[in-house]
Parts: C-alpha cells; sequence; structure tokens
C-alpha cells in the first residue's frame, strides 16, 4: 500500500497517539534484553498534523533546499514518503524564509502537499562553523577539536555567545545572525508543521566544562524559543498550526542528557528532537536515557542518522521520526541499498545485468530500469543516474521503516530486526 499524503485536517491542530508498544506486543529474548539495557521504549504511533498524518516510526527523507536532491515529490509520495525535512539555515540564505512565506509556506513552495518538518539551523550554522562534516557522527573527524575552535575560533565561520551566533553565510561569505528569535521567526515564515527550538551544537572533542556551559545556553535558548514562539503563533493565528520539538543535547554525557531532558520537558513543547554528538556505538544507550526521562506522550525526533542499524537502534528505543540524508547522498556517487547489502553501480560486473538493483524492491526504478542500464547512466555522467538510484535507496528506507512499524503492530518486531540486518550485513 502506498500513503498518500492527506490534505484532510484533523480537529486538534497537531496531536500524536501512540498505537501498539513494542514491549507488550513482542517477546525480546534474554540476549536482546541484556544487549539493551533491560528496555525496549520501541512503539507505533500517529502524529496528525494540520497537512496529514505520520505513521510512526516513520523515516522522514531531507529536502534540504525545499527538495529531495535530484527527485520529485511526486516520486517520493509513491514511493511511501510520509514527510520532508528542509532546512532553515539554507532556505533563510537561499531564497529567503519570506518568499517561502509569500508562497503560502514550505509544502506550497515546493509542491509536497503533506507533512512537513525544518530544523532550527543551529546544526549547519555550528558544523559549517567549525569545519565538520554534515552528519551527526562526529568521530570520524580527523584532527581532535578544542572548544575554542568551535566557541571562538577567529578564522572560523560562526562564532557562538550567550545571545545566539554570528556566521558567515556558506554561499557568498556575507555576515549573519541567528538567535532564538530569529530561528522563530524564520521557521514561521517557512511554515512547517514541525519545527525545531534552536540549539548550541557541541561535539564530542569539547570538554566536559564547556558541555555544561552549552547546555545551560541551549536551556536558555529553549525558553526564548518557546516565548517567540507563542507570540508569533498569536500574531500568525490565520495560519496553519506549527508544532515545536525542543532539542535534546548532552553529548555523551548520561546526566547531562538527562537534565536536559528534565529541563524542557516542563517548558511546553510539542515533541522533542534527539540532537547533537553521538558516537555510534553509543547511539542506543544515549538515546534510551532520553527517551526514558521524556513524557512517553510525546513524540520524539532523531536528528540525522545514517544506516540500516542505526533505525533499528532508534527503534528499539522509542524514537518515532528520524531523518538522513544518506540515501540520496549515497545514490549520487552510484551505491545502492539491497536487502543483502551497499554495491556500486558502477562495477564493470554489471555492464551486462539487466536485471534490476533488487529483484523484490517495488520502487518505481526496480520496476523500469536495469543495472545495465543504471551502470551506464553513471559511467555517461547522465543525471537520471542520481534520480534513479535515489529513488531505489529512498524506497528501500522507508520500506524497512514500515516494516518495522508492521512487525510492532503484529508482534514479530525481533524476528523482523535481526532477519532484516543479518542479511543487509551479511551475517550468518
Ligand atoms: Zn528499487
Amino acid at each position: 500500500m502506498v500513503p498518500t499524503p492527506s490534505t484532510e485536517t484533523s480537529s486538534a491542530p497537531f496531536s500524536f497517539e501512540i498505537e501498539t508498544r513494542l514491549r507488550d506486543s513482542s517477546s525480546p529474548s534474554t540476549e536482546q534484553i541484556q544487549a539493551n539495557g533491560g528496555q525496549f521504549q520501541g512503539r507505533t504511533g500517529t502524529i496528525h498534523t494540520p497537512h496529514g498524518n505520520i505513521q510512526t516510526p516513520a523515516f522522514i527523507p531531507v529536502a534540504t533546499q525545499a527538495v529531495v536532491k535530484a527527485v520529485l515529490p511526486e516520486s517520493l509520495a509513491d514511493e511511501g514518503a510520509q514527510a520532508m525535512l528542509a532546512n532553515a539555515y539554507h532556505l533563510f540564505l537561499q531564497p529567503g524564509d519570506d518568499i517561502l512565506d509569500a508562497a503560502g509556506g514550505l509544502g506550497k513552495f515546493m509542491n509536497w502537499p503533506g507533512p512537513t518538518f525544518t530544523d532550527s539551523g543551529g546544526f549547519q550554522v555550528m558544523s559549517q562553523g567549525s569545519g565538520l562534516g554534515k552528519v551527526i557522527d562526529m568521530s570520524t573527524v580527523e584532527e581532535p577539536l578544542g572548544d575554542d575552535d568551535i566557541a571562538k575560533g577567529q578564522e572560523r565561520m560562526a562564532n557562538v555567545d550567550d545571545d545566539g551566533v554570528w556566521f558567515r553565510s556558506y554561499i557568498n561569505g556575507d555576515l549573519h545572525r541567528f538567535t532564538p528569535e530569529i530561528s522563530m521567526q524564520i521557521q514561521h515564515n517557512l511554515g512547517a508543521d514541525i519545527m525545531f527550538a534552536f540549539d548550541e551544537l557541541t561535539t564530542l572533542h569539547n570538554s566536559r566544562g564547556y558541555q555544561e556551559e552549552a547546555l545551560e545556553r541551549t536551556r536558555l535558548w529553549a525558553l526564548r524559543c518557546i516565548a517567540e514562539h507563542q507570540r508569533l503563533t498569536e500574531e500568525r493565528s490565520h495560519k496553519p498550526y506549527q508544532a515545536l520539538f525542543g532539542v535534546i543535547q548532552g553529548a555523551q554525557y548520561e546526566d547531562l542528557r538527562r537534565k536536559a531532558c528534565r529541563d524542557l520537558a516542563t517548558m511546553g513543547f510539542d515533541g522533542f528532537g534527539i540532537g547533537g554528538a553521538l558516537e555510534k556505538q553509543q547511539l542506543g544507550t544515549i538515546v534510551r536515557w532520553c527517551t526514558e526521562e521524556l513524557p512517553e506522550s510525546t513524540p520524539k525526533h532523531l536528528l540525522g542518522i545514517s544506516e540500516p542499524d542505526d533505525i533499528f537502534t532508534a527503534i528499539d528505543n522509542g524514537v518515532d521520526t528520524f531523518d538522513c540524508v544518506s540515501p540520496t547522498r549515497v545514490a549520487r556517487s552510484s551505491a545502492v541499498y539491497s536487502p543483502t547489502g551497499r554495491f556500486n553501480l558502477t562495477n564493470a560486473r554489471f555492464a551486462r545485468d539487466f536485471t534490476p538493483i533488487s529483484d523484490t524492491c517495488p520502487c518505481y526504478t526496480c520496476a523500469h530500469y536495469t543495472r545495465a542500464y543504471l551502470r551506464h547512466l553513471f559511467k555517461a555522467k547522465e543525471r537520471n543516474a542520481a534520480t534513479l538510484a535515489s529513488i531505489h535507496n529512498e524506497r528501500f528506507i522507508l520500506d524497512i521503516v514500515s516494516g518495522a512499524r508492521d512487525a510492532i503492530n503484529t508482534g514479530n518486531y525481533f524476528e523482523y530486526r535481526d532477519k532484516t540486518l543479518r542479511n543487509y550485513y551479511q551475517m550468518q
């Protein structure tokens, strides 16, 4: 079944209901329980927004610049995407949030009738400013960074102070200012159904002292985001309601993560984003601290994950939605997912392979195109290569997640998870 974004409006402007709890539906093995610290927070549910519902857990494709790179929104709807996540930082710089407001908001502007998310811009401002990559796992940074690199560096493209951040445009070097209020104003102009509070991103290389300082700044910024959000919601009461999610920081420290959750839980946020520096090996543990501490009834979004195993780690631990740039990013370099792992379409062995990327994939690309043809497009540097590979990869991840949802509802989640991962990573 292909869920199409609904244009119906529900009576409540924003709400979340839990349907099936993993701990009630499936019986994890003793090993699984031990591996997960004795806890499983996973669940299925429905997020209701003014632009339609999101059945959770849900994978949210990333449309950074109000477009999923090389893929039409119509194609993504056909493949089962339920919502899109765009970026406040990029859209503020180009074309300008006022233009999206004039267009009727992000969804209208990009021809996506379903629910939309925008992130606050904090991650991009600070990750680009500190010279880090765009992915949330920063454990691969080669040169150790100190506090000065992210907070005070003169040559850096971002400088954080208690009131906000000065940063330089990645497009032309112009100097700009983001504060919690400015981020809220931009995100209200962008008009997404779900927005995120402006937070300070730290890295695993910052000192404990700096993490504490940054976390306190993020707490104070969260209060300012809520106040500005309430003011704008009243001022723009003719617009569809926009939900605001608080963002939990605290890096790898359990006490800081739990404190951040307790602080933000009382502020009146509609849901929560779990963000910041995370080592892949610690992903599940950190997410679990947060989902244990935050109110169970609120939706939780994990900001920026990358691989199929991360998806299950997130779902096990109670994450309802997550975004990920990997499917389109790797597709543009000719890498495609399959149930038995990832492979590269430019490989010579595909020159005369007239089978689809995956025999079992129901996507548009696999229904109409062969590996040999896709290999040819990549070799010839034709743009349809990226389009067709991206459609397949997005579908692959969307299907894994909707499969996980079905498996939680029918009580066989652990079998589904273990089989999917065993096949994907070619484990015995
Ligand atoms: Zn496919």
